[in-house]
């Protein structure tokens, strides 16, 4: 069987949501079939059906198979009653404690399982690597909001050599604690999502040291309303693209915030350092345009090939580009 990978950070604004797609066929020129859909997060209300709900029908996606909640805050799982449709009695629901808690039939990961669970072994692999977290959080954290954030499910997908890393709004020591097991475990990671949208905690230089990203996903944007959040935060992306980390590029979903950071880093922007899916606009304008996809394919061989596609608003159009390692 021939494996591909497809990663889709939807464009919800201030909020996550991630479509995992994997795909198999039986030669390297046969028809490619879904094998399996998984949901990480849907956004608040409002971006779920506006935002996920269209873009999980763009990709003829029914019912997903899995859907998984990285923490219980509105701008991860606000949307869950609006899901209705996509959500049966097949499909597998995974949570933190709280969220486990709040919302009937969700369980916590398995520790050391593959989520994912195909049997071949050149297949995706998909671990929750936060297991350890409840230990680990600091006595003062537990005591205020900083918890949630903090139980946060984290996770590592391996597939063709590549390891993708992804978790919810960890930030600050938990992360950088975190970081030396995933590090032990499983190796560097080429692909990091960015954690908490770019708060000024996350990503802090130890953590980004350790796990040595090369491509970096932030999804971040408007809540829907005036509120004002200043997700990312100029430090963490001073922190990203500081010439000791590793980050070759940056990829944003689309964002009115970022406005400021374009005009402080206008040579970063330019250059193609950060790229801005959706462009500069605000969610509402943007909507469903701010995606960024990121596509392995183990039919590609041992050249090493990524793509990754994000939506060009000067150009009206999606771009794809080719990204390789050695
Ligand atoms: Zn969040």
């Amino acid at each position: 069987m021939y494996w591909q990978l497809e990663i889709h950070h939807i464009d919800v604004g201030r909020g996550d949501a991630t479509l995992f797609v994997v795909n198999g066929r039986q030669n390297s020129t046969g028809t490619w079939t879904r094998k399996k859909a998984v949901l990480l997060d849907c956004g608040y209300g409002w971006a779920t059906l506006g935002c996920v709900i269209p873009y999980l029908k763009k990709q003829n996606i029914k019912e997903l198979d899995l859907l998984i909640f990285s923490h219980a805050h509105g701008d991860h799982c606000g949307g869950y009653a609006k899901l209705s449709e996509f959500v049966t009695s097949s499909t597998g629901k995974l949570g933190n404690e709280s969220t486990c808690n709040k919302l009937d039939g969700f369980k916590l990961p398995q520790v050391d399982e593959d989520i994912l669970g195909f049997n071949e072994s050149s297949a995706p692999k998909m671990y929750c690597v936060s297991n350890e977290l409840p230990d680990m959080l600091d006595e003062d954290a537990k005591l205020n909001n900083d918890q949630e954030n903090r139980s946060s499910l984290a996770f590592v997908i391996l597939f063709a050599g590549y390891r993708y890393y992804t978790a919810g709004d960890l930030d600050g020591d938990t992360e950088v604690k975190l970081s030396d097991h995933i590090e032990k475990d499983h190796g560097e990671v080429h692909f990091y999502k960015v954690a908490h949208h770019g708060s000024k905690n996350s990503s802090s230089d130890k953590f980004l040291e350790t796990m040595k990203p090369r491509y970096a996903f932030i999804s971040c944007g408007d809540d829907g309303t005036t509120k004002q959040h200043d997700h990312p935060t100029q430090s963490c992306l001073d922190r990203l693209w500081a010439p000791k980390n590793h980050v070759q590029q940056t990829f944003m979903t689309s964002c009115s915030l970022l406005s400021d950071h374009v005009q402080s880093n206008p040579e970063k922007y330019q250059k193609g350092k950060m790229i801005i899916s959706g462009g500069l606009g605000t969610t509402k304008n943007a909507m469903v345009k701010g995606h960024i996809a990121l596509c392995i394919d183990s039919t590609w061989g041992n050249n090493q090939t990524v793509i990754v596609g994000y939506y060009d608003n000067a150009r009206k159009k999606n771009v794809y580009l080719k990204r390789w390692f050695k």
